[in-house]
């Protein structure tokens, strides 16, 4: 059961990130000894309007995550080769750049079977390796059926592996990804995978949504405090052109409605704006389809 004082304490502890973001357009996690060429470094790609193509960074190694689009990527990689392709779900606007990414590159492309231009079909529940590092895949359906993520593990020194959640379109920060194909219970339910992960994950959505996302987490919500700090933080990030992301799986826990169905203050606020009428209803994946449809209209 998440209480309030656990939440809090999560929230504190966000505050070392919020410092590493100000770092404009790149986000380091270098360990302190002398493994300089093996740090992994992950940094947003922007693309269309509100896109996010992830580029990681290893040993001189390079994959981007979702390139809907491949003239970003051209330009943010140079003369450098691209090492592979990662992709968590059928949509144009993550798939779109891999034909002529790969026309130039011949790299591997990972994700969904289903999808044309991937190579390597990624299995739900199976590990891989990639830039060296371990590599779990998850089956998240609910806003198409075929959605995956990603989660890269990187060992630190002090043994605490530290995880990176690479989830399209599913889970937002302070939102989730709208019901194009799967039903409330299976994002429900994927959702609840995804935050099952350990509060320090890193979380990297597909859409820079966060200001959006947090005025209808603040309506669903409106005595939770760290939704309040949460939207003067990414404000002042917005303010400066700085990306919101990543995110954690934490402050998720402490702000995101869709993730905090359990919550009776959220559950109220969506039975009485549910399209059914009806009163407080206690369960959860009943209190999450009432959000999703609630946002839809916000
Ligand atoms: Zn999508």
């Amino acid at each position: 059961m998440r209480d309030s004082v656990s939440l809090a304490a999560r929230t504190i502890t966000t505050g070392p990130q919020v410092i590493q973001r100000k770092l404009p357009y790149m986000i380091s996690f270098q360990l302190p000894d002398q493994r300089a060429t093996k740090m992994l470094s992950i940094s947003p790609i922007p693309a269309f309007s509100d896109n996010y193509i992830w580029h990681l960074e290893r040993d001189g190694a390079h994959w981007v995550v979702d390139p809907g689009d491949a003239k970003p990527v051209f330009e943010a990689l140079g003369d450098k080769p691209l090492g592979g392709i990662l992709i968590t779900h059928h949509h144009l606007d993550h798939t779109g750049g891999i034909a002529k990414l790969r026309e130039r590159y011949a790299c591997p492309v990972y994700g969904p079977g289903t999808i044309d231009g991937v190579t390597n079909p990624l299995a739900a529940g199976e590990s891989y390796e990639i830039l060296g590092l371990p590599m779990r895949v998850m089956d998240v359906p609910g806003h198409t059926l075929d959605h995956l993520a990603l989660v890269l593990e990187e060992g630190t020194d002090n043994g605490t592996p530290q995880l990176h959640l690479f989830c399209g379109d599913t889970l937002f920060a302070a939102g989730c990804g709208r019901l194009f194909e799967g039903t409330p219970a299976q994002m429900h339910n994927s959702l609840a995978k995804l935050s099952a992960l350990p509060p320090e994950t890193r979380v990297y959505c597909a859409h820079e949504y966060t200001l959006a996302n947090l005025r209808f987490a603040e309506t669903a919500e409106p005595g939770n405090a760290a939704v309040k700090s949460r939207i003067a933080t990414s404000q002042a990030l917005r303010a400066d052109n700085r990306p919101t992301l990543p995110s954690t799986i934490g402050e998720e826990l402490a702000t995101n409605p869709f993730l905090r169905c359990h919550i009776p203050a959220v559950a109220r606020r969506a039975a009485n704006h549910g399209a059914n009428g009806a009163n407080g209803d206690s369960d959860e994946v009943e209190v999450f389809a009432r959000l999703r449809r609630w946002k839809d209209e916000f």
